[in-house]
């Protein structure tokens, strides 16, 4: 019955993390998944999340459903975190905010909202992208496109036109932009870029849907959320998805957090009945055990504080590892302009090795990265950082 289907062909990141795996090589390098692992090379396990969780275990408790929104406890700590603790929308209850199935879930349930709200409308996403972004949209029956992000060329974001696409938009487009540290380039748009262009989307009533995945690694968690929070003291509607799994380091938990700016706690409201509904047909309700260890985390005075000082530590080690990489490939490549690893920022950056460069650090250094050239930086650490920028030198010497 279903033989006529075509064979998934899998993500290409995963199935080259995989031949990383079976690589005998004795000193290979995973550059490939966006994952983050300490200077050990191990994914940390945070002492704010083993409290809460040693916290829990004494007294285990039942596992109901929980509602379809999430834990009440856990959707304010996610406002707070995204708009900041005392914005005045928060009081005023104008946000409509769930617990999502990570990041990722949020896109999809936002997608659907988006969707239903406004049937005729497509999205555009920046060009390169989070591969997923466009599978996510199609797969909820919003058309794709792409706008201008990244030129190759400088290393840097295409700033005006950008702006000048975004410009010709349709009124009502969904426009899809990364908060901070964007994937895959590592190039966000400065405070003053974020000035400019939104002006762009209230005039051209754009609907923004802003993707959160690395707050707090890039330059801090208020820092990185400067965007949303501009969007909304402009008085735009958008929408927000935020993820923990990195800054909590809770990848498998799908914790995340998917917010709508409204105008009126009035249409807050109904929007909130939406996501529900979008929820119910989906999954129904989101996983309680990692909601409840993210909202102790969130809500406790003393965990939320050692959480800060967690996400400060793997923020500075990302940017140790951009600054040695640059020192070493400055000193062993001199004729080579490596300063984009200090100039991105975040957990990705955009190399623009070849192909061909890329399969010679494949093959003879066992040094993996994905096809696009970008490399997870954290993967890098103080035993084969050395190593690493050595094979950079063999191969584009
Ligand atoms: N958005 C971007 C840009 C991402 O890079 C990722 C994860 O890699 C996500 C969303 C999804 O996050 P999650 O793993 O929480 O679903």
């Amino acid at each position: 019955m279903f033989e006529h289907m075509e064979k998934y062909a899998g993500d290409p990141i995963f199935r080259l993390n995989e031949a990383f795996h079976r690589d005998a090589h004795p000193q290979k390098v995973n550059l490939t998944v966006g994952l983050y692992y300490d200077n050990e090379g191990h994914i940390p396990v945070l002492s704010s999340v083993k409290t809460a969780e040693q916290r829990r275990a004494v007294e285990p408790a039942p596992r109901p459903y929980l509602p379809m929104e999430g834990l009440a406890s856990y959707r304010d700590a996610v406002q707070k975190l995204v708009f900041g603790p005392d914005y005045p929308a928060l009081r005023d209850k104008r946000i409509a905010t769930i617990q999502s199935v990570g990041g990722t879930g949020a896109l999809k349930v936002g997608a659907d909202f988006l969707h239903l709200a406004y049937p005729d409308s497509e999205i555009w996403i920046s060009d390169p992208a989070w591969d997923n972004h466009h599978s996510i949209f199609q797969g909820a029956g919003v058309r794709t496109h792409t706008y201008s992000y990244y030129d190759p060329e400088t290393r840097s974001l295409r700033f005006d036109q950008m702006m000048s696409e975004l410009q010709a938009l349709p009124r009502k487009s969904f426009v899809l932009l990364h908060a901070c540290c964007h994937n895959p380039t590592g190039v966000d748009p400065s405070p003053e870029q974020w000035l400019q262009l939104i002006p762009v989307l209230a005039q051209r009533e754009l609907i923004a849907f802003v993707d959160m995945a690395y707050q707090g690694f890039g330059t801090g968690l208020d820092e990185d959320a400067f965007a949303v929070r501009a969007m909304a003291d402009a008085g735009l509607t958008f929408v927000v998805a935020n993820s923990f799994s990195k800054n909590l380091s809770f990848y498998g938990e799908r914790c995340g957090g998917l917010s709508v700016m409204c105008a009126s706690a009035e249409e807050a409201d109904g929007v909130l009945g939406q996501l529900k509904a979008a929820v119910r047909r989906n999954y129904s309700s989101p996983p309680a055990h990692g909601g409840q260890i993210t909202s102790d985390v969130l809500n406790d005075a003393d965990l939320h504080a050692a959480w800060l000082r967690e996400v400060a530590e793997m923020r500075r080690r990302i940017a140790f590892v951009r600054k040695e990489a640059h020192g070493q490939l400055k000193t062993k490549l001199p004729g080579y302009d490596s300063s984009y690893f200090v100039k991105q920022h975040g957990m990705f950056t955009y190399t623009g090795l070849s192909s061909q460069q890329l399969q010679i650090l494949r093959e003879k250094h066992g040094v993996y990265i994905i096809e696009s050239g970008r490399i997870s930086v954290p993967g890098l650490n103080t035993r084969n950082i050395g190593y690493f920028t050595d094979a950079m030198a063999d191969v584009l010497g």
